[in-house]
């Protein structure tokens, strides 16, 4: 992925994509100081900039880091850099980390960098996945406890556990992994918050140990906007039997129906198409439209 045109935001300046290198004594790489985000640009505009801009500070903060730019100043180098590339429908990759200036686990002279890559990223999931449903695998991995990991943070290190998670799914011939987590009840899959819809109602577990996506976000402003009833709640895996109709949520993965879960079978009903294609709308949106849909 690193030989390419086009051209990467690093510490301030446009660099030429292939130029864009760090040491290897880099102490993100060593010791997951890292942080990023994925964020999707739609018709020319963005979606949701502001509250991704606000994670990633909010996600180095966690970690102890503080990013050494306002959130004004990333959102502009976002727009800078989809206008280097000449991009008006992409995938925005800002990622921020604890520099190679002193090394060991206790390293506090290290400067904080940023980076911010954009490319066209189409369907998460091929076309031919999204429209049959994804296939997932429970995983071996669970979420840990927010005791044991920064959960609320988009820290790169949380995404070791995805990867393996993923692997172990697509080596079994699945598309990817659901995971429970540290408590064994519902979580999420490697890169997407779930929905579950259960006698007509939608539930979704209450983001405490992963991600309370952005996506998830405006699909549950977007269900109660159509009268739909929205349960955010503790699911225990049992409720994976009751579920009709299992969809995911995430600003990469977009709104995508799940065929199954290990051996529940899901057939993707109204419920699911409907969130599919308000979602579609939303996110075409001017951000004025988008604040107005979202509250
Ligand atoms: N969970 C995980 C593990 C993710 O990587 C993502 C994608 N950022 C999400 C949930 C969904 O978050 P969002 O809707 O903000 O993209």
């Amino acid at each position: 992925f690193d030989d390419r045109d086009g051209f990467i935001w690093l510490d301030g300046a446009l660099v030429p994509w292939r130029d864009a290198k760090l040491h290897v004594l880099t102490h993100g790489l060593h010791y997951a100081s890292a942080v990023f985000e994925g964020e999707r640009c739609y018709a020319g505009h963005v979606f949701r900039l502001r509250d991704h801009t606000e994670r990633l500070l909010q996600s180095a903060r966690i970690l102890g880091f503080e990013i050494p730019y306002t959130a004004e100043a990333i959102d502009a180098a976002c727009i800078e850099t989809l206008a280097a590339n000449n991009l008006t429908e992409a995938y925005l990759r800002p990622v921020a980390w604890r520099g190679s200036e002193e090394m060991g686990v206790g390293a506090r002279a290290t400067k904080t960098h940023l980076a911010i890559a954009v490319w066209q990223w189409g369907a998460y999931f091929g076309v031919e996945q999204r429209m049959r449903g994804v296939r997932l695998a429970l995983s071996p991995w669970k979420r840990p406890a927010p005791d044991t990991a920064p959960t609320a943070s988009k820290a790169s290190g949380l995404y070791m556990i995805g990867t393996m998670s993923k692997h172990a799914a697509q080596d079994q011939g699945f598309d990817d992994a659901f995971m429970l987590d540290h408590k064994g009840d519902l979580a999420e899959a490697t890169g997407a918050n779930a929905f579950f819809v259960i006698e007509g109602a939608i539930h979704t577990p209450k983001p405490t140990c992963f991600l309370d996506g952005i996506t998830r976000r405006s699909v549950m402003a977007l269900a109660r906007r159509r009268q739909m009833v929205v349960h955010e709640r503790v699911m225990p895996a049992t409720d994976l039997a009751r579920a009709s109709e299992v969809f995911l949520a995430g600003t990469a993965a977009e709104v995508t129906p799940v065929a199954c879960i290990a051996q529940h079978a899901y057939t993707p009903g109204t419920i699911t198409r409907t969130l599919m294609e308000d979602y579609d709308r939303l996110v075409r949106m001017p951000p004025e439209e988008v604040a107005k849909v979202i509250g």
